[in-house]
């Protein structure tokens, strides 16, 4: 069955602090590409309109989020002292920081997008199941998460965490 895919653009910051890599370490931006892939759970070819009819809903949702969520957030651990920095003297800035259980590589970005995108889906019960979230970091660096590498199920965030609940969190605080 014809899967369908979409991409939407973001500015983003962060810094890593447990992969102890100097570069990034300091706070540093990237504008980033997220190409998301949804696979039908139900054939619709040959039928009266020939289209997935609810796309446009999952899609108007996620680039939704993304718009208003998550473009110019900064990444930041949990663990990291930056947000208690903000807590005390910038508390407004706190709805714009995303936040990660571990350093908040494009890695975890890319399997948080696949849990939000998967709690969207399941919200409005559209027929559809996430098959892969394709973040372009840079041009000549891409991470994939996929269904055959991904499993929700056994992948270790915390229950109730934000990614997986159908609003328009980024963190928990
Ligand atoms: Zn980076």
């Amino acid at each position: 069955m014809a899967a369908l895919e979409f991409t939407r653009r973001y500015a983003m910051a962060h810094r890593l602090l447990a992969t102890k890599s100097p570069k990034c370490a300091i706070p540093h931006g990237h504008n980033e590409f997220v190409t998301v892939r949804l696979d039908p759970t139900s054939c619709f070819v040959f039928s009266e309109t020939n289209s997935a009819a609810p796309f446009d809903t999952v899609k108007q949702r996620w680039h939704a989020w993304i718009d208003s969520a998550v473009d110019h957030t900064l990444h930041l651990a949990e663990t990291d002292p930056l947000l208690d920095y903000f807590r005390q003297h910038e508390p407004k800035q706190l709805a714009q920081i995303m936040t990660f259980q571990g350093d908040p590589t494009t890695e975890a970005l890319a399997a948080c997008f696949f849990l939000k995108l998967s709690a969207f889906i399941a919200a409005d019960a559209l027929p559809f199941t996430v098959r892969e979230v394709r973040i372009e970091e840079t041009p000549t660096n891409t991470v994939i998460v996929s269904r055959e590498s991904f499993d929700p199920a056994t992948c270790g965030l915390r229950a109730g965490a934000w990614p997986w609940r159908a609003d328009m969190s980024i963190n928990d605080f």
